[in-house]
């Protein structure tokens, strides 16, 4: 057995906690915020301020008294654990911002297997073997808190997030009912409050903060489904002609898989056309629905995207709008990406006429470094709408008529709404839910409306700026050289044969399928080749439709972390990469 590690020496079992907060000393936080001295807050919050000044006085006399109160076993365990792995975690964030440290430390999956000891002991293991288990989910985990973790569209979440999901997880919230939630409904119903003013839905709109996008894409077209079809409860989709569902050819494949799962049918999703930087072609999704309708279908659905997963390309909210109020269906747009341009003044614009769309989903895990998952599903309709889409009669859990005003969910069969509905769980598709809107809640608060705006603004204004030295490199070659200024960043390395005339080779792409082919497997090659290097981590994807192109970089910004010296550091690596994999096969 290897020696106790030396954090195990630290007295956490036994020290209390309230005693260290009480003598701390005000300090500046990196984020120029001053820390909390002495339990006072910041931010003037007084009958707040006050609680905390008693409750910490009240601690502090229990635990400066020579006799400090005895800890419970459970709160001892916890403590072990919990500074145990505190000093682990502060060691792993400072590593990130340490540019020899590598985003990942790649070992196949056999070999991993191994090393991570997967069994299953009779008795439990000790703290040792705990904890070196710990360890070994830092040492062996993508460090997606490294600013060179540019893969997917998420970052590594922010200190408050991290604090707050803890918070939710120790706590573990359910906020299916209010009466075992009341914390976690009010700060879920807050956040989807205001970020549905931010986008000029009504007041008495609905929504739900759910385990991811696709979820929300999922529960908006079910929502959708059931308000426009509403026998479809009760009768299924027999009584009705095929539904049809609208999207773009560069949307996420959710909202295919949803059809999927709502019994519609894939085959029954009509791909829109998109312009050549990936916009939805409104007129175009007038001819797809006239085309369905020809068939024989029921037109009810149109998705339209806020910041497409590949080319963060946002959709024509307002003209599209145009279409569906014609032909009277229901507007969604899955901003799961792009969305969060509705905290900016500067950015909203993207969004133009979102306000006359029916549901709208943000993903505050993706691009506000808030933990997975926390999706936003905001509905313009009210709760009462949205609960006679997708409730069944569970009286055992959703006990109505309320005893208690507003503790519990008003009859989902009445259109009265004297109260806002308070058992949000009713108005989806599971039971339990994890209380999401917590974290989110506190992180906001943290980070201020402006702050999210900033942030977001930042991560824009970065992918400009690589944009321009991906220009600038002659190796390099944009996808798409003009239209191009969401917070994606798409290019190919460009094979050496091809660099003298690289608009031509640009047409080749899309005319041959052999330089085609050439290019998606040179890219996927390279991908290799980095994943084993560790130094950076970035994504690649071809583009579908009738004017295809082979897999390309695509680069998310996102990560306050980032620095001009490491859009350097991306562009160097995958040249680096593509130089290397070229040399192996001229020598092959
Ligand atoms: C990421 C993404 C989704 C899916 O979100 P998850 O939280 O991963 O389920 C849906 N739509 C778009 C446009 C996305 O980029």
């Amino acid at each position: 057995m290897a020696p106790p590690p030396p954090y195990l020496s630290t007295p956490s079992a036994t020290a209390p906690v309230a005693s260290t907060r009480a003598t701390a000393t005000t300090t500046t936080m990196p984020n120029g915020k001053a820390a909390m001295a002495n339990g006072t807050t910041l931010k003037a919050e007084p009958a707040i301020d006050a609680a905390h000044a008693a409750n910490d006085h009240a601690r502090t006399d229990e635990n400066t008294a020579d006799g400090a109160a005895p800890r419970s076993a459970q709160a001892q365990e916890l403590g072990t654990l919990l500074s145990a792995l505190t000093h682990m975690l502060l060691q792993h964030v400072d590593e990130n911002h340490d540019p020899a440290t590598r985003v990942l430390h790649y070992v196949p999956p056999r070999d991993l297997a191994a090393r991570l000891h997967l069994t299953f002991p009779d008795a439990g293991c000790d703290l040792p073997s705990l904890l070196a288990a710990f360890q070994s989910t830092l040492d062996y985990s993508v460090r997606t808190g490294h600013p060179l973790f540019m893969d997917k569209l998420y970052t590594g979440p922010t200190p408050v997030a991290i604090a707050a999901e803890l918070l939710s997880v120790a706590l573990n919230i359910n906020t299916h009912v209010f009466s075992v939630s009341p914390v976690g409904t009010l700060m879920e119903m807050a956040c989807l409050r205001e970020l549905r003013r931010l986008i000029g839905y009504p007041t008495n709109g609905s929504g739900l903060t759910l385990p991811g996008g696709s979820m929300s894409n999922l529960v908006a077209m079910c929502t959708a489904r059931n308000v426009m079809f509403p026998s479809i409860k009760t009768d299924g989709l027999h009584s009705l002609p095929p539904l049809a569902v609208f999207t773009s050819v560069q949307s996420h494949y959710s909202v295919e898989k949803s059809a999927m799962i709502l019994g519609i049918g894939r085959k029954y999703v009509f791909a829109v056309e998109c312009t050549p930087d990936g916009r939805m072609l409104a007129s175009d999704l007038d001819t797809q629905i006239l085309n369905a309708k020809a068939q024989g279908c029921l037109p009810f659905f149109v998705n339209a995207t806020a910041g497409t997963t590949v080319l963060c390309a946002y959709d024509p909210v307002r003209e599209i709008a145009a279409v569906t109020k014609r032909h009277q269906l229901w507007l969604h747009v899955d901003g799961s990406w792009g969305g969060t341009v509705m905290f900016s003044d500067k950015l909203r614009h993207k969004l133009d006429g979102v306000e006359l769309s029916d549901s709208y989903v943000v993903n505050p895990h993706k691009m506000l470094g808030v933990p997975l998952q926390c999706s936003c599903l905001l509905v313009a309709h009210p709760p009462t709408t949205m609960a006679r889409a997708n409730s069944s009669k569970a009286n055992y859990l959703y006990h109505a008529p309320s005893p208690a005003p507003g503790a519990n969910f008003a009859d989902p069969d009445s259109d009265e709404e004297e109260e806002p509905l308070y058992d949000l769980g009713n108005l989806g598709l599971g039971c339990g839910r994890r209380a999401d809107g917590v974290k989110l809640f506190l992180s906001w608060k943290w980070a201020g409306t402006a702050g999210y705006a900033s942030r977001v603004e930042a991560a824009f204004a970065r992918a400009d700026a690589l944009r321009a030295k991906v220009a600038a490199h002659p190796k390099l070659a944009r996808v798409m050289e003009s239209g191009e200024t969401g917070a994606n960043v798409c290019f190919w390395y460009v094979p050496a044969d091809a660099r003298a005339d690289v608009k031509g080779w640009r047409e080749r792409l899309v005319k041959d399928p052999r330089e085609f082919a050439r290019v998606a497997d040179l890219t996927a090659r390279m991908r290799v080749e980095m994943v084993q290097r560790g130094k950076i981590l970035v994504d690649y994807a071809p583009l579908p439709g009738p004017n295809a192109v082979p897999n390309f970089w695509r680069v998310p910004m996102n990560s306050p972390a980032v620095t001009d010296k490491h859009l350097d550091a991306i562009v160097d690596e995958i040249v680096a990469i593509g130089d290397l994999v070229s040399e192996q096969d001229a020598s092959a």
